[in-house]
């Protein structure tokens, strides 16, 4: 029955999972282990561990499964798997699946722990790893090859929102029998459906949208029975990347508002595109609803909305972005997304300090660019904001 219901109604009732108490919100299960009825009990789920039974935390725990089982009905996904952090999931997708002498295919605009797993620690076991222009459907063609086993790929990138066609990459793949695997916080799993586009396995950096209220860390994978099961349970249980279930809980709750907040985020994200759009004290305003975006067209046909992040670029570099940010009175200078509250990033000297200055201007990464997580404030208020902190520089 669930299956039918439509994304709010998943939200807040789908892996419901209630106590014989009958309460309302759902439990926390702060527990690390579940005691047997008998030593034969517990000898037959060490053999054989049953649909919602339990043996230790790091293999599972009711809270951690309300969680998996509401985010994978909200992707259409068969199974999900939550751990720690975003990191823990990207990194347990990745080396679960593979070995020495694979090939991988990647997208070059990545987080820069993303590409750290990619580029340090998976060639440091022998994978071999090819990177390419993401929005370059002809870089990809060129890359994958018979033996390329999974591509990977962040469907729309930090901080300069490249929006990657996600179809034409799947379909590149799946001819070449490579798994697809998409980090997909930008899009948000409210805009996109990336199951449908064609990703093999999604992975979410839980501590942005789901979350959405700057709390906790936390991640997910979701993907088929088989693949969650057979290649990555067995690889997260025993490496210990698991979610707390405190934080599990947290998440659990987080996904209730999901759709609200991020719908909310949106508006006022398209809104203050709109209304800083071809202003002269700034460069580029960076936002895939915005009909200048490069990839807009993808954008309209595989999300539904450009998402809650707006990028923008600041005339007079970095000096000028120092004084645009240090002016702002609602928005707060921090690096975390998807955030209720408003939040601006400068990447040259945070997130993206690490890359040597070529990469930085090889993804588009200029003195005078900024991030903008937009939260829930009112629109008007953000836009005010933004103008008088433009007129401060
Ligand atoms: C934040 C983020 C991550 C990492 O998530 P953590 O929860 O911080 O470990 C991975 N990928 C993307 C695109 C992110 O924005």
């Amino acid at each position: 029955m669930s299956k039918d219901w439509n994304t709010r109604t998943k939200l807040v009732h789908s892996g419901t999972r209630r106590s014989q108490y009958g309460e309302v919100s759902e439990a926390i299960f702060l527990t690390q282990g579940f005691v047997y009825d008998s030593a034969e009990q517990a000898a037959q789920r060490f053999d054989q561990l049953g649909e919602d039974e339990f043996i230790y935390a790091r293999y599972g725990n009711p809270t951690v499964a309300m969680f998996e089982d509401r985010i994978a009905a909200l992707e259409g996904a068969e199974d999900a798997f939550a751990t720690a952090s975003g990191m823990a999931a990207v990194n347990g997708a990745l080396v679960s699946m593979l070995k020495a002498g694979d090939h991988v295919v990647s997208a070059r605009a990545l987080f820069g722990s993303c590409l750290y797993i990619l580029e340090d620690v998976l060639t440091r076991f022998g994978v071999e790893v090819t990177f390419v222009d993401g929005t370059n459907l002809d870089e990809w063609r060129a890359a994958v090859r018979p033996d390329t086993k999974a591509v990977f790929l962040e469907s729309m990138s930090n901080p300069t929102l490249e929006v990657i066609d996600l179809k034409s990459v799947a379909e590149i793949a799946h001819a070449h029998g490579a798994i697809v695997l998409v980090d997909n916080v930008f899009s948000t799993p409210v805009f996109s459906r990336a199951i449908a586009l064609g990703a093999d396995v999604v992975v979410y950096s839980a501590t942005k949208h789901i979350d959405g209220q700057g709390r906790v860390l936390g991640g997910v994978i979701l993907g088929t029975k088989d693949f969650i099961r057979k290649t990555v349970e067995p690889y997260l249980k025993h490496t210990g990347g698991a979610i707390s279930p405190f934080t599990a809980w947290v998440l659990l709750k987080g996904l209730e508002t999901l759709d609200l907040r991020v719908r909310a985020q949106a508006d006022g994200a398209l809104k203050i595109a709109k209304a800083l759009n071809g202003d002269d004290r700034l460069g580029r305003v960076i936002y895939p609803d915005l009909p200048n975006h490069p990839q807009h067209e993808i954008a309209k046909a595989q999300l539904e909305r450009g998402g809650t992040v707006v990028s923008l670029e600041v005339q007079g570099g970095q000096a000028a972005a120092f004084r645009f940010l240090n002016a702002l009175e609602i928005v707060t200078i921090s690096n975390n997304l998807g955030d209720a509250k408003s939040i601006i990033t400068h990447p040259t000297t945070t997130t993206h300090q690490r890359l040597s200055e070529d990469q930085r201007m090889d993804l588009g990464i200029t003195p005078g660019l900024v991030r903008l997580s937009v939260g829930i404030e009112d629109a008007d208020d953000l836009v005010g904001d933004l103008m008088q902190a433009l007129d401060a520089v």
